[in-house]
């Protein structure tokens, strides 16, 4: 895995923002680090103004404290029941520091009734296991897996879990009582979705009893293009490339300047891999934040998030999009 370098801040100002945008709009939100130690290429929030650079995450060591104070102080603003955790990063990145901070903001929420959601690509440690038994029915997990193709991992997510250990944190969240769901994000044209690739994954995950899939294919920005450009080997950037050509810029969720796949490209895709996902009994829906030209569905975060959506006034608060 690519190594990173943990920087450690004070977080200053409210602890809990709401996020403004597609189907996590107006739920209560917590990113634990500022930055990703991941790095994944594609990755939407490497692209924010904000966001530290490569080998670079903040770490808000107050995190748990501020927290405890939000939720139980005298003059306490706010008492969410879900929050949505790292919307901007991944709560398991595999720094002992990172994960220790990540435990203590979980525990502070769960052992007070608080719900909370979260997609990762790490592995999770055992420890936390343990605590999400405790709380089972407060757990709504996102395993983000979009191929189990070890070269795929090696070349876009190098920082991430293997895929191997993603199907095992999905097989040891069933055994806690937490049933996941996946999220094939980004799905790559050529790359990721191949019949034979996809057929792999769905066999795996029907073995997993994964009940829902959330598909959704790439997305270009600038600045990701940028990532790809400098980080992938020259065949990919090429394909890459050659995908988006010609494709205007548009509005999706909080950017106005994004790239989609062709849209033909995209509905026969989705189409194929539902098909497949049929023969094993899986339910597959397209992300409808990231694909605006297209009848979609939201996911297992915006169906609590909408169901809990808070009605207390904080202010509104500009998160990164869930990537
Ligand atoms: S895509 Fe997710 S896991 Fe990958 S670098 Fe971005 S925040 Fe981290």
């Amino acid at each position: 895995m690519d190594s990173y370098q943990v920087l450690y801040k004070e977080r200053k100002g409210q602890v809990l923002r709401k996020a403004k945008f597609g189907c996590l709009t107006g739920t209560y939100a917590l990113n634990v680090t500022m930055g990703c130690g991941f790095s994944c290429v594609y990755c939407y929030a490497r692209g924010y103004t904000n966001a530290p650079p490569k080998g670079k995450v903040y770490l808000f060591t107050n995190l748990p404290y501020l927290l405890t104070k939000t939720l139980d102080g005298i003059h306490r603003r706010v008492r969410p029941d879900y929050v949505v955790l790292n919307t901007a990063s991944d709560c398991f990145q595999d720094h002992p520091d990172i994960l220790n901070i990540t435990y203590q903001v979980m525990e502070v929420l769960l052992s007070r009734g608080i719900g909370i959601s979260f997609l990762t690509k790490g592995y999770i440690p055992d420890r936390f296991m343990g605590l999400f038994k405790r709380y089972c029915h407060h757990i709504m997990a996102q395993v983000g897996l979009v191929s189990l193709s070890e070269k795929y991992w090696k070349t876009f997510e190098p920082g991430a879990a293997r895929p191997q250990e993603r199907l095992e944190n999905i097989s040891r969240l069933k055994d806690m009582g937490v049933i996941p769901q996946v999220r094939m994000d980004p799905i790559i044209p050529f790359i990721t979705d191949t019949e034979k690739d996809i057929d792999e994954m769905f066999k795996r995950l029907r073995s997993l009893d994964v009940k829902s899939v959330s598909l959704s294919y790439l997305h270009l920005r600038p600045a990701i293009m940028d990532h790809l450009k400098r980080e992938l080997p020259s065949i990919y950037k090429k394909l890459v490339e050659s995908l988006f050509q010609g494709q205007k810029w548009t509005h999706v969720g909080t950017s106005t300047k994004t790239k989609l796949v062709p849209l033909g490209l995209r509905k026969k895709g989705y189409q194929r891999i539902k098909s497949m996902a049929d023969r094993y009994g899986i339910s597959t829906f397209i992300c409808a934040c990231k694909n605006p030209d297209l009848k979609g569905s939201i996911c297992i975060s915006g169906q609590i998030a909408s169901h809990f959506r808070p009605k207390g006034a904080l202010r509104d608060e500009q998160l990164s999009l869930f990537c």
